[in-house]
């Protein structure tokens, strides 16, 4: 983390907290990151232990199998996790699924859900995405029709994070395909049901160790009490009001990359000798990292920015689209010009820089791509 700053958010509370989920990170998480991407997925035993500690469902209450804190303890989760370079455990998706039921679900479905989410026996997925429709929410072609007692869901999905290992999947579907956004609806879909199918986890050129897929529903049968809130049409107003904190939590993980990028850099370049002396010797290194240095603290701060609105239930959906585009898009010159000083050594898998490199990229993509955060504040001017 940067020297000489501290978060705001960071305080007595969440400081001691903090500290315990980077010891877990680095002591259990960070040395399974290799074995996750060989098999592309994050292991079901190390969801149960973060979930043993909280950091699943981190900001939501007690009665509900979460741990009562506030969003600056889920920002320390994602800090840690991203400074620590460990990606393959989605625990975002998952986090963002339990906000779903807990804003907008039955009290039935909080009972049945989240403590379960949050301790990590359910792993959840999100499925907006398909291969026809991504940043057009709207446009969604899956079909959720009502017959007598239950839904009957058809559709594919892609893109899936948790794809292969989720438990449960919130499908964001057309209840009424003439009625626009009001025509959608999100159903809590148990991947044991019959019709249900996962399609192939997806080759990415980054996040190797996320189980990204296809996913397949073939007159999937829904009993009623899965359909988010009990009430048809409301899944687009329930996706528009949580975007913004998917957003910021792609925000908070882009600040923490960019810190870990800068410290492993000096590093390298301090102990990195050519020519005779450290490249870090070197006025244009210096010069770089100078720049480097400053765009990784008005990323920092901009980013507790965001954390200091969310603690304090201000967060607006402009300031997260903000912040989304913004430190995804320094993330990737921060990590493409620290790269660049590991020499060739920056561009083997083997050295974290690499895949910070690769990883990064999506971050422009998903959550909603650029253009269309840059749409969203547009609409604000
Ligand atoms: C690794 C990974 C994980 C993902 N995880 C999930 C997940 O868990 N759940 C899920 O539902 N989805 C997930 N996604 C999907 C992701 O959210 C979409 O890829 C993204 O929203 C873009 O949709 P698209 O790929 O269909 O691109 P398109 O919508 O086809 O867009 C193509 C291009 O057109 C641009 N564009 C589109 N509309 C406009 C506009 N109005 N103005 C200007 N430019 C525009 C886009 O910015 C983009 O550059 C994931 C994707 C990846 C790669």
């Amino acid at each position: 983390m940067l020297e000489n700053y501290r978060s705001p958010w960071l305080d007595d509370d969440v400081a001691p907290f903090a500290d315990s989920v980077r010891r877990f990170v680095t002591d259990n998480l960070a040395p399974r990151e290799d074995t996750w991407r060989e098999q592309h997925q994050a292991d079901r035993v190390s969801w149960l232990a973060a979930g043993e500690m909280g950091m699943i469902l981190p900001d939501v209450p007690v009665e509900y199998g979460g741990s009562g804190g506030t969003p600056a303890h889920l920002a320390a989760v994602l800090n840690e996790l991203s400074y620590a370079g460990v990606v393959g455990l989605g625990l975002g998706i998952s986090h963002i699924v339990g906000h779903y039921i807990l804003d907008d679900g039955t009290e039935a479905q909080k009972q049945r859900w989240l403590p379960k989410i949050a301790s990590g026996e359910v792993i959840c997925s999100v499925a907006m995405t398909e291969p026809g429709t991504g940043s057009d929410l709207q446009a969604v072609r899956t079909r959720a029709i009502r017959q007598g007692d239950k839904y009957i869901i058809n559709g594919a999905k892609t893109f899936i994070t948790n794809g292969q290992t989720s438990d449960m999947v919130a499908v964001v579907a057309k209840t009424d395909a003439a009625a626009g956004a009001k025509g959608i609806s999100i159903f809590l879909v148990d991947t044991a049901l019959a019709g249900f199918r996962r399609g192939k986890c997806l080759d990415k050129i980054g996040m190797k160790s996320q189980d990204t897929s296809e996913m397949y529903f073939d007159d999937v049968e829904v009993p009623l009490e899965c359909l988010l809130g009990g009430v048809e049409g409301k899944g687009f107003y329930t996706l528009m009001k949580q975007l913004p904190y998917e957003r910021a939590q792609i925000a908070i993980a882009a600040a923490a990359t960019m810190e870990r990028a800068l410290a492993l850099t000096i590093e390298y370049t301090k102990e990195r000798t050519v020519f005779g002396k450290p490249v870090l010797d070197f006025q244009n290194t210096r010069f770089t990292l100078a720049d480097v240095k400053a765009t990784v603290l008005a990323s920092r701060t901009f980013c507790d920015h965001i954390i200091g609105q969310w603690v304090a239930g201000k967060l607006d959906p402009t300031l997260a689209s903000m912040g989304k585009f913004w430190l995804t898009e320094r993330q990737s010159e921060v990590l493409d010009q620290c790269l660049q000083f590991f020499g060739g050594y920056g561009y083997m898998n083997e050295y974290p820089i690499a895949r910070m490199w690769a990883d990064a990229r999506v971050a422009r993509i998903y959550g909603g791509s650029n253009e269309i955060q840059r749409e969203l504040v547009g609409r604000s001017l």
